[in-house]
């Protein structure tokens, strides 16, 4: 059965969302359409201005809407180190694990050859000039420890082995409070190379 066509219309927007079929976004447009015109106003100016407000920090390339963002502006962060990522969000764990500590660098993806993902679609050599710029002593590589994030983290490693700076890797092994007995062979080994003294 179809709806009048702006109900059709909504429904179909809202199918495209990740995780929302058809039954919910019917739901949600008959939510909205009985709701108060207050809210369905501040729902629709609030998503236009994620699109006209939000871009990325011009030193860090972090989502924010003053340049430079509120982390690069922070003037009590370790300025010798940054802590290279893969998105914005991975930055929020590692930022919410050390609140105030460490900058950042957001690479925006990391390199996949077979999706075509190359060096220069991610933010590699924005990173190099910013080390050279501002003098970083050191780089934390906190890409994921799968191929991708390996590859990239080890490109990154030989591009910038040249300048005078250290760069390491984020550790990979067994969770606080996991169990030896579920963890997969690779992460073993990960966690027995990566052993350190007691
Ligand atoms: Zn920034």
């Amino acid at each position: 059965m179809y709806y009048p066509a702006p109900i059709e219309r909504l429904i179909e927007n809202l199918s495209k969302l990740p995780g929302i079929g058809r039954k919910t976004a019917t739901r949600l447009a008959f939510y909205l359409l009985n709701t108060k015109e207050s809210y369905v106003s501040e729902l629709s100016n609030s998503l236009i201005d994620i699109k006209e407000k939000i871009k990325l920090c011009s030193t860090c390339f972090n989502i924010t809407d003053v340049d430079p963002c509120p982390i690069c502006r922070d003037e009590k962060r370790n300025s010798a180190t940054v802590c290279v990522v893969e998105e914005s969000s991975h930055m929020m764990v590692i930022e919410s694990a050390n609140p105030g500590y460490y900058r950042y660098h957001i690479l925006h993806g990391v390199i996949n050859p077979i999706e075509g993902i190359g060096p220069d679609e991610v933010r590699i050599k924005e990173l190099r000039d910013r080390v050279q710029r501002e003098g970083i002593r050191e780089i934390i590589i906190a890409t994921n420890p799968n191929i991708e994030g390996n590859t990239t983290a080890h490109y990154i490693a030989e591009t910038l082995q040249d300048l005078d700076l250290k760069i390491t890797r984020i550790a990979s092994g067994i969770p606080i409070g996991g169990d030896i007995v579920y963890i997969d062979p690779l992460t073993i080994k990960s966690s027995l190379d990566n052993r350190r003294n007691l």
